[in-house]
């Protein structure tokens, strides 16, 4: 690990400024981030610290959820607010890390960690994503657990966040500051394809700011569910995950929203799947037609070609979970 500078802004203000010189890099848990300083996969000279800012909020109310971009993934998942009205994020806190991770982890960080693919994190190898212009070892190595959605030619690695995937399915804002003030984003509109620059994940202008996350109440998100299926139940990456919300009324759907993990190199909402639901019986019949539709567009490599029928399962089954049959 090379040496670094540690500072503190005196207010968000002073913090953004100082966070738009080109070799600074923003902490909060530091979970993801430390690992990548040891790796020297980043190297910032700068690092500065968000704790002191004010922005570990928790709120609830009639119109839903505001998470501060510091509040912690622990705290949030075992908030009786979200526990009892948004399930689905709290399945996917508590599917994402241990107790360790998750007492330290924040809400900002978790959205903006890096890939876990194995060339990133590995020096020695090609990668687009951390070295422009060098390569993908993925595409004609090993890519089991690598993305069958959203790839270029540059890049097919997946975006790692099972928050990220809950708050994409319940149409959540990202609040965020930078030089030019306040803007919200869309959940789903953050992370960017790689297309042909990988190395640039997010839509955040340099020294941009997440200051909280907005989740709008609605009748979906009491009847919601994170599914994630893995390699071994603890300390281990999604090989596909699924993020449903449900409104049904009389037995009918009126609306479905469906997000998926560990198959996109973003949060990847579907659409067919969700299209295909709404005004149908809340039925298995739904629910399997559904998880067929889960997978229309994928383009899978011979190595990951098993997460198409994995990720139709994995999305029959949440939703099976969360809607029961009428
Ligand atoms: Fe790098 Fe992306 Fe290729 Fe993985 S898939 S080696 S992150 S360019």
């Amino acid at each position: 690990m090379q040496s670094f500078a540690l500072e503190q802004g005196r207010d968000i203000a002073d913090t953004i400024r100082r966070g738009q010189a080109l070799d600074a890099d923003y902490i909060a848990g530091g979970t993801d981030l430390l690992q990548l300083l040891k790796d020297n996969i980043r190297n910032p000279s700068t690092l500065i610290d968000l704790e002191g800012l004010g922005l570990g909020e928790i709120t609830a109310t009639s119109d839903g959820l505001r998470l501060g971009a510091m509040a912690r993934m622990g705290d949030v998942a075992d908030h009786p607010a979200v526990r009892r009205d948004y399930p689905v994020l709290a399945e996917a806190l508590l599917a994402s890390a241990a107790p360790q991770i998750r007492n330290l982890g924040t809400m900002g960080g978790n959205l903006l960690q890096r890939t876990r693919c194995t060339y990133f994190r590995d020096t020695a190898s090609p990668c687009n994503k951390r070295l422009p212009g060098s390569g993908c070892a993925a595409i004609e190595g090993h890519h089991r657990t690598l993305a069958i959605f959203g790839g270029s030619r540059h890049c097919i690695a997946t975006h790692a966040s099972d928050l990220a995937v809950a708050l994409a399915a319940l149409d959540a804002i990202v609040h965020v500051q930078g030089a030019n003030g306040v803007r919200d984003i869309k959940v789903t509109e953050l992370h960017l394809p790689p297309n042909d620059h990988p190395d640039i994940e997010t839509v955040l202008q340099p020294g941009e700011l997440i200051l909280a996350i907005s989740v709008p109440a609605g009748p979906w998100t009491g009847r919601s569910h994170y599914l994630k299926v893995r390699d071994r139940a603890s300390f281990e990456f999604a090989l596909a995950s699924a993020a449903v919300a449900l409104d049904i009324a009389d037995g009918t759907i009126r609306s479905a929203r469906i997000a998926a993990g560990g198959v996109g190199t973003k949060p990847w909402r579907l659409s067919a799947a969700e299209q295909a639901l709404a005004g149908a019986p809340a039925t298995s019949d739904s629910w399997a037609r559904a998880g067929q539709l889960a997978t229309e567009g994928a383009a899978p490599l011979p190595g990951n070609r098993f997460k198409v029928p994995l990720l139709q399962a994995t999305v029959t089954r949440a939703l099976q979970q969360a809607g029961g049959e009428a």
